[in-house]
């Protein structure tokens, strides 16, 4: 086996969803919605299970659904694309996959902002590439053009901007995007832009990609995930959006890699991203858990920070007169509390991780929110 990954333990997510289950613990680690999945989207995947083909579809994709996502973008988001810019993937991680080891040759060095989704720098690391940190501050996780700059180097290859951002739930400001673009033009960068979290967002605002800013089409790897826009996370239908010859590039890639993925849910993606009203709802439901959670920690004496999108709070202990350290309270909120939570420096690599703040999913039915509080406000 690789060193990397005899050496290597299981995700956060894994352990906390395992301890979940096997201690009876109300579950907000992993991020995923438990409750019913919208009606009309099951119908659209049953209806394609039965009445269309269920051998290989295209690699890049049903053209139905490259067509889709490219409109779907255009609509949400302004970008001008076509279903060819689209390579549909396994998820978002296997666009991931796809893109570093696309992009990434022995001695690159890539610049992962920290706190990082776990699979980055293992995927970099595998591609014979080198992961350097830069540390965003908590509470703001924000983007300085000093930080960045002083990372980079000759061999400087790539970044990845995960915005909005897991686990802090902030989101870029528009004057970030242009400076992370500028410096990407600067030193002739690709950005991979994570963007799974981009229809995720309670702030009233529409994601801006940095793959809007200007000259930044050409040298950008949008990814997105159906998991997060329909909060069917066992879907595990994503995608890449990179310009032309790029995008090709990348679809030789994902075709020794999983060469395709499963066609019906691939078509009722293609029917979903057209439901306006299931979209709608799913995030009023989504807004009202948030509005839930927050409301129940702050009556619990939890201090939460502001969060702009994705499905997550994070509490601040620290400021909720808590001394224990991330991860202690997480591995004692699921023993002893019965409540599962992600401690955000297990998402950190390198100098500057808080040890403060815990990460806790809120999209849950009202009954496992209230549960979840009330234990926490007993065990605390
Ligand atoms: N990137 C980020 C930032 C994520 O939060 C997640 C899932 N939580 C993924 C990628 C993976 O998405 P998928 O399940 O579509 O592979
Ligand atoms: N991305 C999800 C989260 O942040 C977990 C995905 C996984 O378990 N690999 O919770």
């Amino acid at each position: 086996i690789h060193p990397l990954y005899a050496e290597m333990g299981t995700t956060v997510f894994e352990r906390m969803s395992a301890l979940a289950r096997e201690l009876g613990a109300v579950n907000l680690g992993q991020g995923f919605p438990d409750g019913p999945a919208p009606p009309p989207l099951l119908k659209a995947a049953q209806d394609a299970l039965v009445e269309r083909s269920n051998q290989y579809p295209p690699s890049g994709g049903l053209p139905e659904l490259r067509a889709a996502i490219a409109d779907f973008y255009t609509a949400q988001q302004g970008l001008d694309l076509e279903p060819a810019d689209v390579v549909v993937t396994s998820g978002a991680t296997e666009a991931l996959a796809c893109a570093i080891f696309g992009l990434v040759q022995p001695g690159d060095e890539v610049i992962l902002f920290q706190p990082a989704y776990d699979a980055y720098a293992p995927l970099v690391r595998r591609a014979g590439g080198t992961p350097v940190s830069v540390p965003l501050k908590a509470p703001g996780f924000q983007y300085e053009a000093t930080a960045i700059e002083a990372a980079v180097t000759p061999r400087t290859r790539l970044l990845v901007l995960n915005d909005p951002l897991n686990p802090s739930g902030t989101v870029a400001s528009a004057e970030e995007l242009g400076t992370i673009a500028r410096i990407c033009m600067a030193h002739d960068l690709v950005a991979i832009c994570d963007e799974v979290w981009e229809q995720v967002r309670f702030d009233g605002q529409r994601h801006r990609s940095l793959m809007d800013m200007q000259g930044m089409a050409e040298r950008c790897v949008k990814i997105g995930s159906a998991g997060k826009i329909f909060g069917l996370t066992g879907w595990k239908i994503g995608w890449m959006v990179a310009r032309g010859d790029l995008a090709v590039a990348l679809g030789r890639v994902h075709q020794f890699l999983t060469f395709t993925t499963p066609v019906p849910l691939q078509w009722a993606v293609a029917a979903g991203l057209g439901m306006t009203d299931v979209l709608d709802e799913l995030h009023a439901a989504w807004a009202a858990s948030r509005q839930r959670l927050g409301k129940g920690l702050e009556g619990a004496g939890f201090a939460v920070l502001p969060n702009a999108a994705t499905w997550f709070l994070c509490i601040d202990l620290a400021a909720s007169g808590i001394e224990l350290d991330d991860r202690t309270f997480s591995e004692r909120a699921v023993r002893e509390g019965g409540v599962a939570t992600v401690p955000v420096s297990a998402l950190f690599e390198g100098e500057g991780a808080p040890t403060h703040l815990v990460r806790v999913c809120f999209t849950k039915p009202d009954a496992v929110v209230d549960e979840a509080v009330a234990r926490l406000a007993n065990w605390r």
